[in-house]
């Protein structure tokens, strides 16, 4: 697997480039820290700023529940 990379190294690219809708910082939105949001916001501060939260606080809000792990237990082959 020789992973041939074409023209131009792998560093800004205008097409990763959003704008942040809060600070209006020019971000990759590849880097940006933001959990859920990150076409949206520069980080997970700006998208806590604007939201009031992060999504990522929400989904992990509630108590996590018993987590069920299906336990694949090895077929007893009692012949
Ligand atoms: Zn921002």
């Amino acid at each position: 697997m020789s992973g041939a990379i074409g023209p131009g190294s792998e560093g800004m690219n205008l097409e990763h480039i959003k704008t942040c809708v809060r600070c209006g910082l020019r971000y990759d939105w590849r880097r940006s820290s933001s959990t859920s949001l990150k076409m949206t916001y520069c980080s997970h501060l700006c998208e806590a700023g604007d939201l009031g939260f992060t999504l990522e606080a929400l989904l992990h809000a509630e108590p996590p529940a018993k987590t069920e792990v299906e336990a694949s237990e090895p077929e007893t082959a009692a012949i």
